[in-house]
């Protein structure tokens, strides 16, 4: 197994600021590894040993064009010696592939560790894992290990319970972006009874809850599901200022599709005094900065400013 799972850097809690008598922490797991990095380690440190020891040599997975998991995938993939494929959301983006990878960093740094792509319809994305499509990317590509979309198993679960150490017990709320919720409920799964989980979706609707409840059988945690700002990857001026803000004041690099929405969430929330003086709030940073390139080529075209790097 590559040391990429096996040794990484301690992950400290920073301290970022003091609000209304709420003191708040980030868990910095955007450190744990350039490529690889934050939640999607974590997601993908149990699948890649399962892979590996089941003696697979591929692996497949699912992902939109800007997908953190992508990206993290194929750097794994790649320091694990494993092929990769990325079955990605949009047809077009196959018709010319030299273009697509000069306009989207996310899918030409996944070219780059090696990965494969199957452009595939809207329609067809859908239908990701039905018998007919995996039966047309096996003859396609061979034998592979499937890794679901955004990563959440069970074993991804397991990976992200390593989130929390001992020393997190001291804080009374913990905090965690959500997209398929499977890093959520490894946090719910390693927290104390008397911590609050609090959850904040970077997509609109609520069909979070019952996907967190096939992982965990807690009730210490809530899902708080107004700071998605319109819906996946949908940004507006007031998040872009935020997370400007947030890097000049206290120098630390959010993204805006997930750790941004819910640290705008936290400090919203702070300053309407939902939480009472004294508690000790622990944000995780999930990582997801390899993004924000892609963001920008976006932010550029709509006129919006664009996210420091
Ligand atoms: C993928 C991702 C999430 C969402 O994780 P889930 O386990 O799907 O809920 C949160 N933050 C970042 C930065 C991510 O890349």
């Amino acid at each position: 197994m590559a040391a990429v799972f096996d040794d990484h850097p301690e992950i400290p809690n920073q301290f970022v600021t003091e609000l209304n008598g709420v003191s708040v922490y980030m868990k910095r797991e955007d450190l744990l590894h350039p490529h690889v990095s934050g939640n999607k380690f974590r997601k993908l440190k149990y699948n890649l040993k399962n892979a590996i020891s089941e003696g697979h040599d591929t692996l497949l997975t699912f992902g939109g064009a800007f997908s953190n998991h992508i990206a993290a995938t194929a750097a794994a993939g790649k320091e694990c010696d494993l092929k990769t494929i990325g079955v990605i959301r949009g047809e077009e983006l196959g018709k010319d592939l030299e273009k697509t990878l000069r306009e989207n960093p996310t899918l030409n740094f996944a070219a780059s560790c090696g990965m494969e792509f199957d452009f595939v319809s809207r329609s067809a994305y859908r239908e990701k894992t039905s018998e007919a499509m995996l039966k047309r990317l096996r003859e396609k590509f061979g034998k592979f290990y499937l890794v679901p979309e955004g990563g959440t198993n069970v074993l991804a679960v397991k990976g992200c319970e390593e989130i929390l150490s001992e020393e997190d017990k001291e804080f009374d709320v913990l905090c965690c972006a959500m997209g398929t919720g499977g890093t959520i409920s490894g946090i719910i799964n390693a927290s104390a009874e008397d911590q609050k989980v609090l959850g904040f979706p970077a997509l609109k609707g609520d069909f979070l809850r019952p996907e967190v409840e096939k992982f965990t059988k807690k009730n210490n945690w809530e899902i708080i599901t107004n700071y998605h700002f319109g819906g996946y990857a949908k940004v507006d001026r007031s998040l872009i200022d935020f997370v400007n803000g947030f890097k000049k004041e206290f120098g630390i690099q959010l993204d805006p599709v997930y750790t941004g929405k819910m640290m705008y969430g936290i400090f919203e929330l702070i300053s309407k005094g939902n939480f009472s003086e004294n508690t000790r709030i622990l944000a995780v940073h999930t990582g997801g900065l390899q993004g924000i390139s892609g963001m920008n080529n976006r932010l550029k075209n709509k006129n919006l400013p664009q996210i420091e790097l």
